[in-house]
């Protein structure tokens, strides 16, 4: 078979094509159109909008164009950094002229958690798509009102679980589907962190929306959903505190939590913010098995099967993320597991379910 460099040289595009990814460069040299580019803002110029700006230098499918902050300072910096024009840049009071702006096709909401609805529905309202930060909001209610609003606007919703697009995740999702692990019974997710700082949003209730569950705990929901390939039916789930000071009413420090599948599979998951290098996924099947420590941190992740270790190189996750999620928005292609608004609700019921059944103390139902 002739090589890339033999094909490129007999077309006399060597020196071009040797510059450019391979697929845009034959796309050139063919007259084809070149993939375009999601043009993206992002709201909220915190830290982990400070991670997704520097992810986003390396993706060749979406391109940081905007900003929009409360904070003038942090404007004037991101636009130094990022060459963004004055013209893309927003305050949170003058959002709403991004629909006159047609040089952003998109806005990544990543505020607290509790603004999410608020800034989602204003964004769509302004016919812009929205990648929206997990948790998606801080109840299925206002899941529900963002997706009808983006619905209504005809723009599209995505949460940024960037863990759909990660290779061994991935890569352990096939074996499983396939039947690789025989039939998988038994999840285990363990999420947490020694969570610092008192004074932050995250332990502020009406910004966060609840503790430790809300920030990782979603983790361990999210991942028994996409490792066993099916959806719970009932939940129980029980509380402990330490610290009741730190972690106030309304605020989870821990949260150990079991849900029941159809299959009969169980997972069984504990959120916390009082405990450190905590990050494990754990899949068992009648044929085998899946481990993944850490796994759902920045990575590198680690997994491994009963088979040995698997060997992905590790990509930076948000910026396979943002090329993918160009790709969804655009192309309209289907990821493995699904980012939209509807995968986000999926986790939000069981988010409630679980704080239902730490009231109540009684297995709890989960709607379909
Ligand atoms: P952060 O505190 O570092 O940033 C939050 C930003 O929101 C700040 O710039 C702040 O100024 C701004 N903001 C706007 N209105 C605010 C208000 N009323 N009160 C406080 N801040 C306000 O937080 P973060 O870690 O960047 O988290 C932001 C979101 O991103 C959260 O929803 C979080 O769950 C999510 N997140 C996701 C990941 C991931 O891996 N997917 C990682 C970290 C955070």
């Amino acid at each position: 078979m002739p090589s890339r460099r033999h094909f490129l040289h007999q077309a006399g595009l060597t020196t071009l094509a040797l510059s450019l990814p391979f697929s845009d460069s034959i796309a050139r040299a063919l007259g084809q159109q070149e993939p375009k580019v999601l043009r993206v803002a992002l709201m909220g110029l915190g830290s982990y909008a400070s991670r997704v700006a520097e992810a986003m230098k390396d993706c060749s499918r979406a391109k940081l164009v905007g900003v929009i902050s409360g904070t003038p300072s942090k404007i004037e910096s991101w636009k130094e950094k990022y060459g963004l024009p004055a013209q893309n840049c927003y305050s949170y009071d003058n959002v709403d002229e991004i629909k006159n702006n047609k040089d952003i096709d998109a806005v990544y909401v990543i505020t607290p958690n509790a603004l999410h609805k608020e800034h989602t529905i204003a964004l769509a309202k302004a016919g812009k798509h929205v990648i929206c930060e997990k948790p998606m909001a801080i109840n299925a209610q206002e899941g529900e009102e963002m997706i009808a609003a983006c619905k209504a606007a005809g723009v599209q919703l995505l949460i940024g679980y960037r863990m759909h697009f990660e290779a061994n995740t991935l890569d352990i999702i096939k074996k499983q589907r396939a039947g690789e692990f025989g039939k998988t019974l038994f999840f285990q997710g363990l999420s947490g962190f020694i969570i610092g700082d008192p004074s932050q949003w995250r332990l502020n209730r009406a910004l966060s929306g609840g503790g430790a569950m809300m920030d990782i705990g979603v983790y361990s929901i999210n991942g028994a959903r996409y490792m066993l390939g099916e959806e719970p039916i009932w939940v129980t789930a029980q509380e402990t505190k330490t610290d009741p000071i730190k972690f106030k009413e309304g605020i989870d420090e821990t949260i150990t939590f079991q849900m029941g599948f159809p299959s009969g599979a169980t997972a069984s998951c504990l959120s916390t913010y009082s405990l450190n290098y905590l990050d494990k996924f754990f899949l068992s099947g009648t044929k085998g098995f899946a481990e993944m420590q850490p796994s759902t941190g920045y990575g590198p992740i680690k997994a491994k099967t009963n088979s040995g270790p698997l060997e992905h190189t590790h990509v930076t996750h948000q910026t396979t993320q943002m090329d993918e999620m160009a790709a969804i928005i655009l192309d309209g292609k289907q990821p493995l597991i699904p980012v939209d608004g509807e995968e986000g609700l999926k986790d939000m019921h069981i988010v409630d379910a679980i704080f239902k059944a730490v009231k109540t103390g009684q297995k709890v139902s989960i709607p379909k």
